[in-house]
């Protein structure tokens, strides 16, 4: 899963990108609106954490501009600007989320989950790695046809690295 964070405010965008990779998502990043449309003209990104005051060129440029050709790369903006106009603005314009800052990072990180999820079970809902299957509807997990009982964490620890299996 390749996520990028486009984001001028320096220690925040570490934060994320720390707590990220911590949790195995490969992760790039950018300081300003110009260096992230640099970026996505040549990755292929699964999501977009998008910041909207930046410098150089802003979030809502960088957003209008991707949409220009993918409409696949989900795109969570991530502003301070938390009027009910911007929201609708960002997602008029193709954002697929919307966060206000400050948010928590276990709630950036459930969102991120929910995205990055959504797009894959709307590709495939039974996952299978040799014996082992699992599906992504009722989030069980089966060896040679044996369901698995799982903890809700072993579950979701499943299910990452089912995802991530592909190299994706
Ligand atoms: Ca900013």
């Amino acid at each position: 899963m390749h996520l990028l964070v486009i984001e001028d405010e320096r220690a925040l965008c570490e934060t994320i990108v720390r707590s990220l990779r911590r949790l195995a998502y490969s992760v790039d990043l950018a300081y300003d609106g110009e260096q992230a449309l640099r970026l996505l003209e040549v990755k292929r990104y699964d999501l977009v954490l998008l910041d909207l005051n930046l410098p150089k060129l802003d979030g809502m440029t960088v957003l209008r501009t991707l949409r220009q050709t993918d409409r696949e790369t989900r795109v969570l903006i991530l502003s301070a600007r938390s009027e009910v106009e911007d929201k609708v603005q960002g997602l008029d314009a193709g954002a697929n989320d919307y966060l206000a800052k400050p948010f928590h990072l276990a709630e950036l990180e459930a969102r991120i989950r929910s995205l990055t999820l959504r797009q894959f079970t709307q590709q495939d809902m039974l996952l299978s790695c040799g014996g082992l299957s699992f599906d992504t509807r009722s989030r069980t997990a089966a060896v040679n046809g044996q369901t698995l009982t799982l903890t809700r964490k072993e579950t979701g620890i499943l299910e990452c690295l089912m995802v991530h299996q592909g190299g994706q």
